[in-house]
């Protein structure tokens, strides 16, 4: 059997395995969130009642089932994308009909995003309108969904499509090293979207306040004073609009950094919680976590244009498929139905990461607060309000949290206020 010869098998395996990986990973969880579903854990037992945690039992189980449903129904659309042949051939006629302009062919691209990316769309409304709506979280109207779409639609023609273009231009320009120098443009484009996304993208789709005038106004901006953060950009998200979720972030650096706290944040905490909530997203910034995040991206952006410059000169890669060889389409188009295949195994290191960044934040937080019980409460409500499984099984939260589990973060929180305590004296 010759190289080209194996290339689908050795896909179609790729795929199966992930595939079987996750339901591996699901039959675990839901073991392990059974075997707790009896009564309420030790742990949570003054938290969070029996009713409340027998629905977020409930809304953890369906949310498996639902995920399960469309893991295999993507895997289906992908193996009939991949192995039927009908991309050689989409592409093939497209060249005929268009050119083999970089314009022509980001177009050929950015159509087949475009195309795959319907058959999800029956998925997301059900997720929204019914999974969501069942368990009491779903606000968002079928008005806001569609024009959400819509504007996301938008922005890929308006910003994804002139840097696909970019990339291409790039391969008649520089030659053979043009991945390094799409690498640079890719990097660039992020970084002035960092700077520009909560200026100009977001409040496409939300509205951002001003704290409100009042007693939490003057504390919040009391903590800001005391950590150095510029108090202007904590801002109000209207996250109500879309659903009862509630959340908060940091986004941006420099000048240009942000904090947002959802509305239904404000709304289920009290006033030191929210303090110790914003203590904790201040903290994503002292501890430079965005620019450390954003290495780490460069880093792995490097390393997969190498890849796609690599596999684009491997004839046997595309004969494998079934496309003539030449030119980097096929590499990038099959490098974006394939990558998560392959990244999907790495999801662990990711998270542990972010997961560490979650406890030095929770740190800070319980430092600048000189106390753990605030940020303990609002962590619990937290958890409590979104229905968060609090019993997942280790090797679920592995692959899929980027958040510590919030028994994980209060046992934290709890030994680093001893280990303060005991560094005070
Ligand atoms: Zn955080």
């Amino acid at each position: 059997m010759s190289l080209s010869g194996v290339v689908m098998p050795a896909a179609g395996a790729l795929i199966l395995a992930r595939w079987a990986a996750e339901r591996r990973l699901d039959h675990l969880n839901r073991r392990s969130v059974l075997a707790h579903s009896g009564t309420v854990p030790e742990a949570f037992k003054e938290t969070i009642d029996a009713a409340t945690y027998a629905k977020s039992v409930e809304y953890t189980l369906a949310k498996a089932r639902f995920g399960t449903i469309e893991a295999t129904f993507d895997m289906a659309v992908l193996a009939v994308v991949l192995f039927s042949g009908v991309l050689p051939r989409a592409l093939e006629w497209f060249m005929g009909r268009f050119g083999e302009s970089a314009w022509a062919m980001a177009a050929f691209l950015f159509g087949v995003g475009v195309v795959l990316s319907l058959p999800g769309l029956p998925f997301a409304w059900h997720a929204q309108f019914r999974l969501e709506e069942r368990f009491g979280f779903n606000t968002t109207t079928p008005k806001v969904w569609w024009l959400d779409r819509l504007k996301g639609f938008a922005l890929a023609v308006v910003l994804g499509f002139p840097l696909l273009a970019l990339i291409l231009k790039l391969v008649e320009w520089i030659g053979p090293a043009w991945w390094l120098w799409a690498w640079g443009c890719v990097l660039g484009f992020e970084l002035v979207m960092v700077v520009l996304a909560p200026v100009l993208i977001m409040p496409l789709f939300n509205k951002f306040t001003p704290l409100p005038e009042g007693s939490l106004r003057g504390r919040l901006l009391a903590l800001a004073d005391r950590t150095g953060f510029r108090a202007r950009s904590i801002q109000v998200m209207d996250g109500s609009k879309r659903s009862r979720h509630s959340n908060a972030f940091f986004t941006g650096f420099g000048r240009f950094r942000k904090i947002v706290l959802f509305d239904t944040l404000m709304q289920q905490l009290s006033e030191p919680q929210i303090e110790a909530v914003l203590a904790h997203e201040i903290g994503h910034y002292k501890k430079r976590h965005i620019p450390k995040m954003l290495a780490w991206s460069a880093a792995s952006l490097l390393g997969s244009f190498y890849i796609v410059a690599w596999l684009s000169r491997q004839a046997w890669f595309y004969q494998g498929f079934g496309f003539a060889p030449g030119g980097i389409v096929p590499a990038l188009l099959l490098s974006a139905l394939l990558g998560g295949t392959m990244t999907f195994w790495f999801s662990p290191v990711g998270h542990w990461w972010s997961r560490r960044h979650e406890y030095e934040a929770d740190a800070f937080a319980a430092q600048a607060m000189k106390e753990a019980q605030s940020l303990i409460g609002a962590l619990r409500k937290i958890y409590e309000k979104n229905l968060a499984n609090l019993t997942p099984h280790p090797l679920y939260s592995g692959f899929y949290y980027s958040h510590p589990t919030l028994s994980e973060r209060e046992k934290a929180l709890l030994e680093g206020t001893t280990e303060l305590e005991v560094a005070g004296k």
